[in-house]
């Protein structure tokens, strides 16, 4: 198969045809590089070597009434985790300037939960224009559950950026990991979202049985869709959950799976999220050719890998950071003292 020829097709803004995406998903690892090397030629059209950074705040944890199966903050969930409401403005605010400290372009504010009630409305709005007043040039993004328009308007008044709704498997795999609502429910909020002027976030969750025909659904709808980032997770098994035993990803697929994105969305952030650090193991850099954003710090309820790994991850593949006008330079201090 010539991986170039869907790179062309790619930038040339055509459809990609669905036979030579299910290819590329079996493709033999042996052709992980030149897959890779195709869909960089795709992501420096869009994002030159520039590398998003955002920055993850689990602003109100655990409690759901849903039955997300891979989540630990369900209700099904025996996972032990920390719960507790909504945090302070102050708890935001300071989380708001880790972010700025890590050059990180956006904070992702993610509450637990079906949706917002008009009071957690009210307490994200004030947190948010905070934010706004504290540091202007943040980007924010925000993630409530369902929500309709008149939700989604007052966000949007209120200074928010972006809304995160993730699809996360194929619509014929939706009744399987949630009973609670429905995969249509949650492209009505993305559509919410959009029609009140947020910029769409949405993306997937592999590792949960999904099927190659499944992975290409999921690519082609969020292309239709139009979203703006697509966050492309691999589920972190967590004991306690009913999906504590998935996974079954390689690092050869992940790789795959963040090139067809790249392919079928050339010009929408594709952001390496959850999971990179538990399948892509030492293969990690790789995904940057594809992807051009990362999350930096933890994650939901579980680890993610030291930022200052991060930053020389991208420090030594020569690409830069986003919004840091010089390439990424990690602290010296810290390098110090992990050369000891
Ligand atoms: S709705 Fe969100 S917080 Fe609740 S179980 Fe599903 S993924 Fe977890």
């Amino acid at each position: 198969m010539n991986y170039e020829t869907l790179a062309d097709l790619a930038l040339e803004g055509k459809e990609i045809p669905r036979q030579d995406l299910r290819s590329l998903l079996r493709a033999p690892d042996d052709d992980v590089l030149a897959v890779l090397q195709a869909a960089f030629r795709v992501r420096r059209a869009a994002f030159g070597k520039r590398v998003k950074l955002n920055y993850l705040l689990n602003a109100k944890s655990g409690l759901c009434p849903e039955d997300c199966g891979y989540c630990s903050q369900s209700k099904v969930s025996e996972a032990d985790i920390d719960s507790y409401p909504f945090l302070s403005d102050k708890e935001i605010l300071a989380a708001a300037g880790r972010a700025v400290n890590l050059s990180a372009r956006r904070l992702c504010l993610v509450n637990s939960g079906r949706g917002p009630t008009d009071g957690e409305i009210r307490a994200i709005s004030g947190a948010v224009e905070k934010v706004r007043e504290t540091y202007p040039s943040l980007e924010i993004c925000v993630c409530l559950g369902l929500l309709g328009e008149d939700k989604a308007g007052a966000l949007k008044a209120a200074g928010v950026d972006a809304y995160n709704h993730n699809l996360n498997t194929a619509e014929s795999r939706y009744p399987s990991i949630c009973s609670t609502h429905t995969y249509r429910d949650r492209v009505e909020t993305l559509k919410a979202a959009k029609k009140s002027g947020l910029s769409p976030c949405s993306g997937c969750l592999f590792g949960m049985g999904e099927t190659d025909d499944e992975i290409v659904d999921l690519a082609e709808t969020l292309g239709r869709t139009g979203v703006d980032s697509i966050p492309l997770n691999f589920l972190i098994p967590i004991p306690g959950t009913p999906l504590e035993g998935g996974g079954g990803l390689t690092p050869q697929k992940c790789l795959k799976i963040l090139c067809l994105f790249r392919f079928v969305n050339p010009k929408s952030e594709v952001r390496v999220a959850g999971g990179r650090e538990v399948h892509l193991r030492w293969l990690q850099p790789l995904g940057l050719y594809a992807a051009n954003s990362i999350f930096i710090g933890d994650y939901l309820t579980t680890k993610g890998q030291k930022p200052e790994s991060d930053i020389a991850m991208i420090r030594d593949l020569g690409f830069e950071i986003e919004g840091a006008g010089v390439p990424a330079a990690a602290p010296e201090e810290e390098f110090a003292v992990r050369l000891k």
